[in-house]
């Protein structure tokens, strides 16, 4: 008899513990089947982006050979044929811009991506690389002579040409964005002439073509500094979203050995953007020359999380609440700078034909931190999108660029969409994206330009006041109109609205 009550006990505890269980390994489950990983390959004959919402018609691809000699021979031979047939030319890396940034309808595109050679003096520490170079074959180069890069995305799988051509940022702690650590870059101009633009050199070609969207001409090998790899130490804080600032100042503003910084808020609906985590890498002590790079660990895992928050609520608060307690058992640990940059968007990027994902970024003043939250409250529940992720980063003043977004030290909100392809999610994503622009510029802030064209000419004139001469400068290095792409047609010449 007493067997027999042990025994029920045992099943109903089963039962409990498989109901308790029976949720979270769905949404594993489902994280894990979300995409086949078979998205329809772009129509022969035209060009898209990453946001697979570009297909636009073009006359053909060029890959760049990877000798730089040949290399010029070669884009001054497809100039001379362009100019022959009166097409426009465009210029693409990874292809990581969602706004056809890539594209030149009926042009011709070059393909960077070959052009990859590189070599670290080691004297200066200076790293001269193909533009076509991705950061991903760039850290393995450099981890192999105690080196880094010293200003990246927060993610390796971007071409050096891409990077600086939108002046890229990430979560280098208190660092200018990547223009910052450009020393020189030679250009190949309409005309085929090739020009080395650095601060002493062609200042203001240097100033256009960092941060111009490949407007400017076409960046062949580029000079970085680059910095010690080291080793930090991980330390992580959970906090309400309304103290993120208070705690940022007391935990990363006052350590003066920080190196990286992030935060993230939570996306789940019944407490929205209401926590906050901050995440920061400290030093330690110096890299070993021969630090070993390893495959980031639990890549499965970690993607079935994220996927399973997709369109689920559920999912999202199990992805919050996972990743506290995953991140509680990494404070402390060690980890080399290189291993932290060394991460691949293709955990979290989207599998699901039918879907893409699409990204925003404000750029907004400290002072304003909460206000930006206030706003993205209001506003983003209000549209139908599904938001998986936001991350902040700050970055410091621009000095280099002419198309800046940062004037002053500015925290970044950088957020992840997974939006549906069809016209009426694109009709609400353009109107969600509009509310947010005018909600940054009301507070002082920016937007960001590499991603999806849906701000307003008049939001990119209050945004970016030095946008018209930026296009009228475009007209006086390329009178042709050779260098072209949908970013310039969209908000470039005049007549044409987004
Ligand atoms: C998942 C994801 C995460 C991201 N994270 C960040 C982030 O953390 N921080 C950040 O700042 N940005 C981020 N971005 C934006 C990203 O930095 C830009 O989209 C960047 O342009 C990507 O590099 P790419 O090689 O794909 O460039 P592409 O999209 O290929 O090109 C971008 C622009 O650069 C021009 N260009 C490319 N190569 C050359 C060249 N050799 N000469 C002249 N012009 C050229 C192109 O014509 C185009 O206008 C992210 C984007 C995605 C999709």
């Amino acid at each position: 008899m007493k067997r027999g009550i042990v025994h029920r006990w045992w099943w109903l505890a089963l039962l409990v513990l498989l109901g308790a269980l029976a949720r979270p390994l769905f949404t594993l489950w489902k994280g894990a089947h979300t995409g086949d990983g078979l998205l329809p390959a772009t129509p022969a004959g035209t060009a898209d982006d990453i946001s697979r919402l570009n297909a636009t018609p073009i006359d053909s691809v060029v890959r760049v050979v990877n000798d730089t000699d040949s290399a010029i021979a070669q884009l001054r031979d497809l100039l001379t044929y362009a100019r022959g047939r009166g097409l426009p030319v465009s210029i693409a890396g990874a292809r990581h811009s969602m706004g056809g940034h890539t594209i030149a309808p009926n042009g011709v595109q070059i393909d960077m991506l070959p052009f990859k050679r590189m070599s670290l003096d080691t004297a200066t520490m200076v790293l001269t690389v193909g533009a076509g170079a991705l950061w991903s074959e760039v850290i393995p180069y450099l981890n192999g002579f105690g080196r880094a890069v010293r200003v990246m995305q927060s993610d390796n799988a971007f071409s050096v040409g891409g990077s600086i051509s939108v002046n890229c940022h990430g979560w280098q702690h208190n660092s200018p964005p990547i223009a910052s650590t450009v020393i020189a870059f030679d250009l190949m101009q309409a005309d085929g002439s090739v020009v080395r633009c650095s601060r002493e050199e062609n200042r203001e070609l240097f100033a256009l073509a960092l941060g111009g969207y490949g407007l400017f001409g076409i960046i062949l090998e580029v000079e970085l500094a680059t910095v010690p790899n080291e080793v930090y130490t991980y330390h992580r804080m959970v906090m309400s979203s309304g103290e993120y600032v208070k705690h940022y100042a007391g935990r990363v503003d006052a350590d003066s050995n920080v190196r990286m910084v992030y935060g993230r808020l939570n996306v789940n609906a019944e407490d929205f953007l209401e926590r906050a985590m901050l995440h920061w890498f400290s030093y330690d002590s110096p890299a070993e020359r021969t630090s070993r790079l390893d495959e980031p660990g639990l890549e499965e895992v970690k993607r079935s999380v994220f996927l399973g928050s997709k369109d689920d609520d559920y999912g999202k608060r199990m992805r919050w609440n996972s990743e506290q307690a995953f991140t509680k058992t990494r404070i402390g640990s060690r980890i080399t700078r290189n291993q932290v940059m060394n991460e691949s968007p293709a955990l979290y990027m989207n599998r699901s034909p039918g879907r893409t994902d699409v990204l925003h970024e404000y750029f907004i003043p400290r002072a304003q931190f909460n206000g930006f939250i206030s706003a993205l409250q209001r506003v983003v529940p209000a549209h139908g999108q599904d938001l998986l992720n936001v991350t902040i980063r700050n970055v410091y003043r621009d000095e280099d660029t002419f198309l800046r977004y940062a004037d002053d030290e500015m925290f970044a909100f950088v957020m992840f969409f997974n939006q549906a392809m069809t016209d009426a999610a694109e009709t609400d994503m353009r109107a969600l994206t509009t509310e947010l622009i005018d909600a940054a510029l009301g507070l002082g802030g920016t937007y960001y330009l590499p991603y999806r064209p849906h701000a307003t000419h008049e939001q990119l004139a209050a945004g970016y006041p030095m946008a018209g001469d930026f296009f009228a400068r475009k007209r006086i290095y390329d009178p042709d109109d050779r260098f072209v792409n949908k970013f310039y047609l969209n908000y470039g010449r005049t007549g044409h609205r987004p």
